[in-house]
């Protein structure tokens, strides 16, 4: 154990505090986690624990998630220039113009989002949950923030419903292209393709299977088959590896690095540790908004 991680364990054990991490973050990072997983399971899991500090290493909005749903626990941020640009991408000014258009519109917020844009949703989702909550809306008409791939592959799913998407999009999956992928099949021709669905419709319709990160984990655990190409960002390859060491993984396009979530550090996580900052903040009025569509995506996932 490096004098690093040693002295993580330390701290942690000093101040009854909990290590999360997403799967995207940096090898060494995972390894020092008391829980590992996807947005859907980090959300689920910050309400779950009773320990008063949290160390969320991953992006900024997934340590506001874990203080909206926690407000009197100290959620800590190894790094808060940490940040996922998509979270941005959707405006509540044109938010507001789209409920005054449309009388049954619901506006459903894929949890990759900032505190205000959640506030001004009805429900929020995760790409495991997503397909699940929309049937259940009442709701005909579908607002669906920020994400435009992951919104249309749900729209495919359920026709009944009338979707309207916002132009956002996750940089990282965006870029992958179907010339990519079958260019990586030449070279693998037994590969089965796991695809995350924030990619394009034409990398998603390449694919043996889409899912979200831990749908796709689960899929290459349970798999007969030996090879897989995938679809996402790189650090998913740590517990592929680890969960399956027989089995063979390849990249696609250029290896797919969010740059977000590598900030994350050891040395970053042991200062938050030490230091008990930077702390996620969320101000009341915007937290109790945001959480309503936290809490209703997780009633309706159920
Ligand atoms: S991988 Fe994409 S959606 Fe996820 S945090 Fe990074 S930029 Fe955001």
């Amino acid at each position: 154990m490096s004098d690093l991680t040693e002295k993580i364990q330390r701290l942690k054990k000093e101040k009854n505090a909990v290590i999360c991490a997403h799967y995207y973050v940096e090898s060494e990072v995972q390894e020092i986690a008391d829980y590992i997983g996807d947005s859907y399971y980090l959300a689920k899991i910050a309400s779950e624990l009773e320990e008063k500090i949290i160390v969320f290493c991953g992006v900024l909005f997934m340590g506001e998630s874990a203080k909206i749903l926690n407000p009197d626990k100290t959620i800590l941020i190894p790094d808060p220039q940490a940040d996922c640009p998509m979270a941005h991408m959707a405006q509540e000014e044109t938010i507001k113009n789209m409920r005054k258009q449309y009388e049954d519109l619901a506006v459903v917020c894929y949890v990759n989002s900032d505190a205000k844009l959640k506030a001004c949703s009805d429900v929020c989702v995760t790409s495991a949950n997503a397909l699940k909550i929309v049937k259940k809306l009442p709701n005909k008409n579908i607002y669906f923030i920020p994400d435009q791939n992951l919104g249309m592959y749900i729209a495919q799913q359920v026709p009944e419903k009338n979707f309207l998407f916002h132009a956002g999009y996750c940089p990282i999956h965006h870029e992958l292209t179907a010339d990519d992928v079958k260019k990586e099949m030449k070279l693998h021709p037994k590969a089965k393709v796991l695809v995350h669905p924030e990619c394009k419709k034409e990398v998603t319709e390449l694919a043996d299977y889409a899912g979200s990160t831990s749908e796709i984990l689960s899929y290459a655990k349970n798999s007969t088959e030996e090879e897989f190409m995938i679809c996402t960002e790189r650090g998913v390859f740590h517990q592929l590896q680890k969960q399956n060491p027989k089995k063979h993984f390849y990249a696609v396009g250029n290896g797919q690095c969010c740059e977000g979530m590598k900030r994350i550090t050891l040395q970053k996580v042991a200062d938050a540790l030490e230091k008990e900052k930077p702390e996620v903040l969320v101000e009341e009025s915007l937290r109790k908004h945001a959480e309503k569509s936290l809490q209703r995506m997780l009633k309706l996932a159920e």
